[in-house]
């Protein structure tokens, strides 16, 4: 036990999450016997065999519960939850799917986006995560409050989250994708981004809320702002994120209007360094891998989407091996439908099993992305594993379901039978679920209130 571990485990309440059934701690090291936090951190690590060393106030029996550190989730758009499996949209490819899209998310409210961002970062959590990255670049006339908003919506659920402010600024009119009226100036975006890093980008240790700059994608914004969004970063040592090489006929749009593949263009605005971390990363030579490596520039890998918009497969085990952070994203609603971060992991197996052996990515591979890998991906260093002085954020899983029943490996079991549900979630040292349920809220009125908001944006 280190010196801050035992100072810290002298005051407050030792709880003890006791002999997890089976324990993944994204580093190899031994907590067979559990860990034991103090307020929001782990302050012991119990091996094989031993007791611990802190003085233990409160149990948590762990006997029944495979015990993981807290998912993260790289990629979302929250707001997509109110147009999940929506009739106009369904079997399109990505171009055609975002221009049916668009005239419909214009319509968005900021009451129905408040109710999509709790709605969403509770279904996250229900399946294990912790921490989310959301990325929303919609900004119709009367949303100009939309992150403040989702912001204040993570902070009422004590959930870890990194909102990227995104922004379009080429609307149809200037070759871009999107209508007129959810695109906005490059000073609005500029002036918007600042003024949230200055209110909700939380610096310390203890974060819960960050802020990162987004713009949507370089086929829907200004090369002015792509710059301006990097020096703006590097000055307040925020993240920045867009979607990057998720089709083909991304490169092909790329090298029409710029004159350059995607990651030429990313590295001639000032993106390619380790701050940075792209959205899907599919269509990359290897050249591009390398680079991207060098760089440290993180990749979310979204496999769920990519199978819905048959995008393609992310070359996720050369971009590890490049050095590149990868993590794992559910990405937007409207392209997975589900928000589950569990589920996701097992996506992520089958869809690297078709692009590699089946000894070359393994379960250990999927829990990483979604643990540890994410958590480089997002920069966040006091998350994504199970180590003295991390964050107390876990996800504990029952095999209390028929799809479990005969399973003789229980890490192997949760992503090979389709883990789901979590049995508890703990953020920052406090429960938010047990025995598979919210504590905090009232999922069935939360559903109501969405379903409501979903229809009178789409019916
Ligand atoms: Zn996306």
């Amino acid at each position: 036990m280190s010196t801050s571990a035992a100072e810290s485990s002298t005051t407050g309440r030792n709880l003890w999450i006791k002999q997890p059934l089976a324990c993944f701690t994204a580093n190899n090291s031994d907590a067979t016997n559990g860990v034991v936090i103090c307020g929001d951190q782990i302050i012991e690590m119990v091996a094989e065999g031993q007791q611990p060393i802190s003085e233990i106030h409160q149990i948590f029996d762990a006997r029944e519960h495979v015990l993981l550190p807290g998912l993260i989730n790289t990629h979302h758009h929250f707001y997509q939850t109110l147009t999940r499996a929506c009739p106009p949209a369904l079997n399109k490819k990505l171009f055609p799917w975002l221009q049916t899209l668009y005239p419909i998310w214009a319509k968005l409210t900021p009451e129905a986006h408040a109710t999509a961002t709790e709605l969403a970062m509770v279904e996250l959590m229900l399946s294990g995560c912790t921490t989310a990255a959301d990325h929303h670049y919609l900004f119709p006339h009367g949303m100009e409050q939309a992150i403040d908003q989702q912001a204040e919506v993570a902070l009422k659920l004590g959930m870890r989250a990194t909102f990227t402010r995104g922004s379009m600024t080429l609307s149809q009119k200037d070759g871009g994708l999107p209508p007129e009226t959810v695109v906005q100036t490059e000073q609005q975006i500029l002036d918007d981004s600042e003024s949230l890093i200055k209110h909700w980008h939380q610096q310390d240790e203890n974060s819960l809320v960050e802020i990162a700059l987004a713009p949507c994608s370089p086929f829907s914004v200004t090369q002015d702002i792509m710059k301006a969004s990097a020096v703006l970063a590097e000055k307040y040592n925020v993240g920045l994120h867009t979607h990057l090489a998720e089709t083909e006929d991304e490169n092909d749009f790329c090298l029409k209007m710029f004159g350059l593949r995607p990651l030429d263009y990313l590295e001639s605005v000032g993106w390619l360094n380790n701050r940075t971390w792209l959205a899907h990363g599919i269509h990359f030579n290897d050249e591009e891998i390398q680079r991207l490596g060098k760089a440290g520039t993180g990749i979310c890998h979204c496999p769920s989407s990519n199978m819905v918009l048959a995008s393609g497969i992310c070359r996720v085990r050369e971009l590890v091996q490049a050095g590149a952070p990868v993590g794992l994203g559910v990405d937007g609603s409207a392209s997975n439908d589900h928000s589950n971060l569990m589920q996701e992991m097992r996506q992520a197996l089958l869809i690297q099993r078709l692009r590699y052996e089946a000894d070359e990515f393994t379960h250990f591979d999927a829990l990483t992305l979604a643990t540890k890998g994410s958590a480089s991906v997002l920069r966040r260093q006091n998350i994504g594993e199970l180590a003295v002085g991390k964050k107390a954020d876990f996800a504990l899983f029952k095999l209390d379901e028929p799809r479990f029943s005969g399973a003789h490996d229980p890490l192997a079991a949760l992503v090979l039978c389709g883990a789901s549900q979590a049995d508890a979630v703990m953020i920052n040292g406090e429960w938010k679920v047990k025995n598979k349920e919210w504590l905090e809220g009232d999922i069935e009125a939360l559903m109501a209130k969405h379903q409501q908001a979903a229809k009178t944006l789409y019916s």
